[in-house]
């Protein structure tokens, strides 16, 4: 494996590979369908699920002549990985390479606690990290920087994207997840530039910096902040606050460990997530009935791998919801742009018949500057209706009337989602701080109707 930089490139060039990457949306679509059509024969060939899974459907690799054809294909998802991999231990015969080829693997552990491995051959893992040096790139991480990875090595696949930034030339300290105060130890010392962690961990580490006298906009050097793991990096409320407490720049990244390490992330023009469309295939699903829907509207993210010769996946139902424009980006960069993960199926809430997502509840109580920005939302079911209440706090020192503030936090929900929910200002610190992936909801219908 090669991890040196693939050549040097000077900090003032805009692109990783220029050519690539601005290339027009007809060569972006005819370099996946040929793609698509060597990766679906390479896991006919080599893999005897999906030889098994395309003949019971009755789809052949050689069926697929244009992009729509795919949808001719059957899904896959999180379940039929899992089952295939304590059927055939221990990677699953979703395989199309032997394990004497694979190199490294991630290891996630789902809801069910079974470990599930994405496998990669060399080639698998040198191609994610070019990608995602050039995704790092793209966000305006050049050689000069220092980079502090402070992302779980075991909880996230994006543990070896740090290998990214090393590539590109960027010092890369690997911190993994150490406490916050030896954290800001080594941002302080090492005036680190950059740093990688969730959402909710970037907001909370620089409100632990301030209650330890540190101040992050002045005593340290962090000017970006890559973050992943969590809707919030998307959510522009959100990012504007984090990057107001750090004086730095946030980039929202996307990343699925079936899948890759980052399979998107946003350029400098913070407008969406740029894709890694010559390594994922995207569509975006109606989930009820599984039609595409049209660019700019919400469906379920559908996946492909185009490369990935350890374990093709071939339409993985990721269970997000998102949405996705191929309008051209202000950097010049052509590929797709997911505008967001607007939430997982699984959190959807539907309250008196609505969809609300807690992303949509997110960005209005941290639109609003007397509140501190945490928030819990309860559901419960009361003489038979759905009851959503929401609490949030008071920055420290406001001194207005809570049921004014309550009552505006409620109209302007109601305006946006069009639910009535019942709003309860809380004095700061009240609420629980979560350090990643955090948990803001409760939903005590279960088990009553549903
Ligand atoms: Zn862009």
């Amino acid at each position: 494996m090669n991890f040196a930089i693939r050549q040097p490139l000077r900090s003032s060039q805009a692109y990783w590979d220029q050519q690539l990457e601005t290339q027009s949306r007809a060569q972006w679509r005819a370099q996946s369908l040929a793609l698509l059509q060597r990766h679906l024969a390479l896991a006919y060939e080599k893999s005897p699920f999906y030889r098994a899974h395309f003949d019971a459907a009755g789809v052949h690799p050689d069926q697929l002549r244009t992009l729509d054809d795919l949808r001719r294909f059957p899904f896959i998802n999180k379940k039929v990985v899992r089952d295939r991999q304590i059927a055939v231990p221990p990677f699953g015969d979703l395989c199309a390479a032997p394990e004497r080829d694979i190199v490294y693997i991630s290891a996630s552990s789902g809801s069910t606690g079974v470990p599930t491995a994405s496998p990669f051959t060399a080639q698998d893992f040198d191609d994610w990290i070019d990608y995602e040096a050039r995704q790092f790139w793209s966000s305006g991480l050049r050689p000069e920087d220092r980079y502090c990875h402070s992302l779980n090595f075991s909880l996230f696949v994006g543990g070896p994207c740090v290998l990214g930034a090393q590539k590109l030339g960027a010092l890369s300290i690997h911190a993994g997840t150490v406490p916050s105060e030896r954290l800001l130890k080594i941002l302080g010392q090492f005036q680190a530039t950059a740093i990688w962690t969730t959402p909710s961990y970037a907001w909370y580490l620089g409100e632990t910096a301030i209650k330890e006298g540190i101040d992050p906009r002045n005593d340290l050097a962090i000017k970006r902040i890559f973050v992943a793991g969590e809707p919030g990096g998307s959510i522009p409320e959100t990012r504007q606050r984090i990057e107001k407490l750090w004086g730095a720049s946030v980039y929202d990244y996307y990343g699925l460990s079936d899948i890759f390490g980052s399979c998107a992330g946003m350029c400098e023009q913070k407008d969406g997530l740029h894709w890694a469309e010559d390594h994922i295939y995207v569509e975006v699903l109606n989930p009820a009935t599984g039609e595409s829907v049209p660019f700019g509207q919400r469906g379920e993210l559908v996946l492909t791998t185009l490369k990935k010769t350890a374990r093709p996946m071939v339409r993985f139902r990721t269970g997000d919801i998102v949405s996705f424009t191929d309008e051209p980006c202000a950097c010049g960069r052509t590929s797709l742009r997911m505008l967001g993960v607007h939430g997982r199926l699984d959190d959807m809430l539907i309250i008196k018949g609505v969809n609300l997502f807690p992303s949509d509840v997110e960005s209005i109580v941290r639109d609003d500057h007397d509140l501190t920005g945490e928030y819990k939302l309860i559901v419960e079911r009361v003489n038979h209706l759905d009851r959503l209440t929401i609490d949030v706090e008071h920055v420290a020192g406001w001194t207005g009337a809570p049921e004014d503030l309550a009552h505006r936090i409620a109209r302007h929900l109601k305006s946006v989602v069009g639910i009535l929910a019942d709003v309860r200002v809380l004095p700061p610190d009240t609420l629980p701080r979560e350090t990643h992936k955090a948990k803001r909801v409760e939903d005590r219908r279960s088990g009553v109707w549903a």
